[in-house]
């Protein structure tokens, strides 16, 4: 790790308070606190420019599955780009990454998903299955499939037709959403907060029968697809009912309409598997969507994977020559395409999926532990996908008022602690860099029980 040497913090802050316009930003504490400045990173620690080290427990933005400071992930993007940096993939131009990415990921992916359009994140790859989608129904010359069915609380991206897509409420405050009844949705499959008096069992037949009568009022030639994270995440790590989407994708494929897997999180590793779709959830998607843990976050790149029957429709030529008109300049970017294949091969070698598989129960059962704590209403997720749900009674599970912002309180006395969760409302949710050892599960697991018994 070499950090820097020739900056001064005072200015860098100064810089970035005056000019850095930050994502998903509250500017009225921002402007007070200003940014943590993060000069250096290795394994699954990050570094502050007072030289403070903290055991990432948010993995970047459930990203960094192999961790930071990886030399040969360096060393596969500086190789690429004195080689060879750019050219497009538009038409009949490709580089080597690109191909050789493309069918590695066809290799992991399920069924017949073996079809990848590069973007760089994950809002580019669901908007680019949707407009695939649309592309799809009218060749077919079913020009009235067009809508879309999305849940309450997924997270599908930010651009305007993804952020439609997402039903985060909190989101939506102050914007407008992508019109023309276009985006419908059910609700959130979350057990925790199902109906009073529902036995699960109920709760999941509810749940399909939501989405059947939807489709229904609808009217199954109007509706072209259904995107679902396997578990939602910025949502509040939401794990389905058992069964659910096996069941959702039956109705799916009865109403003709597609299934659209969001693995923007869930993919390369976090559940223990390079998909969840199939190896999970046992069922396999028409498309699914990757970005995060694909590169590891050491390059932006996202793949919309799709299926033989899918890409056999869009790729074939027209008559009038139509074509698919849809790509990005970095669709394809070789550094970022070396980037994945080198994350792949390590990802491979040090059997990451394995070690998520066993030591993922470990740090369920060590959160599980929670929920002795008054504060903890529910502690869920899955492997290196968790969270603890605060409230302000366990009983009514009643949340705490918005401006006591618990989540946020809980993950300062973290960062104290040498240790960042990340905060949503009134969660605090858990991916780590997958190499993540028992011990180091252990502090993260520790420092967070002892900051939310500070809190409370
Ligand atoms: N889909 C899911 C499930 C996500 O969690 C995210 C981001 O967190 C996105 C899509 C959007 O990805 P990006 O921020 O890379 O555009």
């Amino acid at each position: 790790m070499t950090a820097r040497p020739n900056y001064d913090l005072t200015t860098i802050r100064q810089q970035d308070l005056k000019h850095h316009f930050h994502p998903f930003t509250d500017f009225a504490s921002f402007k007070d606190t200003g940014s943590m400045i993060f000069t250096g990173a290795e394994g699954a620690y990050v570094v502050d420019g007072e030289g403070r080290r903290y055991l990432d427990g948010i993995g970047g933005l459930w990203c960094v599955n192999i961790g930071y400071g990886r030399e040969e992930m360096a060393e596969a993007m500086a190789q690429q780009a004195r080689q060879m940096v750019y050219y497009s993939s538009f038409g009949h131009h490709t580089s080597v990454p690109a191909a050789q990415l493309a069918a590695k990921i066809a290799e992991l992916a399920p069924g017949s998903l073996n079809h990848v359009f590069y973007g760089s994140g994950g809002s580019v790859a669901n908007d680019t299955a949707v407009r695939m989608i649309h592309f799809y129904f009218n060749r077919l010359g079913q020009r009235s499939k067009k809508k879309i069915i999305t849940r309450h609380d997924g997270y599908h991206g930010s651009t305007y037709l993804t952020m439609s897509m997402t039903g985060v409420a909190f989101d939506h405050i102050g914007f407008d959403l992508v019109g023309d009844g276009l985006i419908h949705r059910v609700s959130s499959p979350n057990t925790y907060r199902r109906p009073e008096g529902m036995s699960e069992a109920e709760f999941l037949e509810h749940l399909i029968g939501e989405f059947r009568a939807k489709i229904e009022e609808l009217g199954a030639e109007n509706v072209a697809a259904f995107f679902a994270e396997p578990i939602q995440g910025a949502g509040g790590v939401v794990v389905p009912p058992k069964g659910y989407h096996r069941r959702m994708a039956d109705v799916c494929r009865e109403f003709g309409v597609l299934y659209v897997a969001d693995e923007v999180v869930t993919a390369f590793g976090r559940l223990g598997h390079f998909f969840a779709s199939e190896s999970v959830f046992d069922m396999v998607p028409d498309i699914i969507t990757s970005a995060k843990g694909l590169s590891s976050a050491y390059a932006p790149l996202s793949a919309t994977i799709i299926s033989d029957e899918l890409y056999d429709v869009l790729s074939v030529p027209q008559a009038e020559g139509a074509m698919f008109t849809h790509g990005f300049t970095y669709s394809g970017h070789p550094v970022c395409c070396a980037a994945g294949l080198k994350n792949i091969e390590i990802m491979e070698r040090e059997d990451l999926c394995g070690h998520v598989r066993e030591v993922g129960p470990y740090f369920e059962t060590r959160l599980k532990e929670l929920q002795a704590l008054p504060l903890v209403g529910d502690v869920r997720g899955s492997h290196f996908m968790l969270c603890v749900e605060n409230v302000a009674d366990k009983g009514t599970k009643a949340l705490l008022a918005p401006e006591i912002a618990i989540g946020k309180r809980i993950a300062s006395e973290c960062q104290k602690r040498g240790v960042l969760v990340r905060p949503i409302g009134h969660l605090n949710v858990l991916s780590p860099p997958l190499t993540l050892t028992r011990q180091e599960i252990d502090v993260l697991v520790d420092a967070l029980a002892t900051s939310i018994s500070v809190v409370a």
